[in-house]
């Protein structure tokens, strides 16, 4: 449950005068490792954090709502938006379009907000090119490959071929894990979302992030 102390975390160690630029905190793993879980723990407890809700031609699958989990749109619409340049980045995955929209990312980040992506390797790389000052990224590996196997089978949702095609894959998604500024082995759930929290309150106090720190030492400065 989210606690009055967990929302301030933002402004902890920092006068909430100083304006900061928010971040872009991107979480990759393969399928199953856990990814999921520690993202809604987070946003549940930090209040601000908010997701990067994509666009994606995948198919809906049950329970899943339009606007909050994915922006489900048609190659059509896709291209369309990839051509106006709508999207901060792309990609195929599994065989479907992912797209991260630019606008709701841009204004979050210029009111001192942060925001959490849940893409994969190929739109980590394109954020790293076109908005390395801006991102930190985390690879969550699973605790091993039997333990990978057994959260991959037991996720409902998807048929045998979608997880044969997954396990597959996921090995493909581990080799980029070196490209990542923090590993994390979900060995223990709490744990890990402990040290993603972390990490998201190290880098916050990153000074080339207080933009308004200048002004505030030059008040100290003057006694103010
Ligand atoms: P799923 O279809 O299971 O929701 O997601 C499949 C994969 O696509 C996951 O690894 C997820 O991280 C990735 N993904 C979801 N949205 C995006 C996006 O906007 N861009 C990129 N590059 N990958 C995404």
């Amino acid at each position: 449950m989210p606690t009055a102390s967990d929302a301030n975390a933002t402004t902890a160690g920092l006068p909430g005068d100083i304006r900061r630029r928010g971040l872009m905190l991107v979480l990759s793993s393969p399928s199953g490792a856990g990814k999921t879980t520690i993202s809604r723990r987070m946003l549940e407890s930090d209040g601000n954090l908010s997701m990067s809700v994509s666009v994606t031609t995948r198919a809906k699958r049950p329970g899943e709502v339009h606007g909050k989990d994915y922006f489900f749109i048609d190659p059509t619409e896709f291209n369309l938006m990839v051509n106006r340049r709508e999207l901060l980045e792309h990609a195929k995955v599994f065989g479907n379009y992912y797209g991260t929209p630019k606008g709701a990312v841009e204004e979050a980040l210029r009111a001192g907000k942060d925001v959490l992506f849940d893409i994969d390797w190929q739109g980590t790389q394109q954020l790293a090119e076109s908005a390395r000052d801006d991102l930190v990224s985390i690879f969550i590996l699973p605790p091993g490959a039997r333990e990978l196997e057994r959260r991959l089978t037991t996720r409902a949702q998807d048929s045998a071929a979608e997880i044969a095609k997954r396990m597959a894959k996921a090995n493909d998604e581990m080799s980029h894990w070196s490209e990542y500024d923090y590993v994390i082995v979900n060995r223990d759930l709490d744990e890990s979302v402990t040290a993603v929290r972390s990490i998201l309150q190290a880098e916050r106090l990153k000074r080339r992030r207080q933009v308004g720190l200048s002004d505030f030492v030059r008040g100290l400065q003057a006694g103010l």
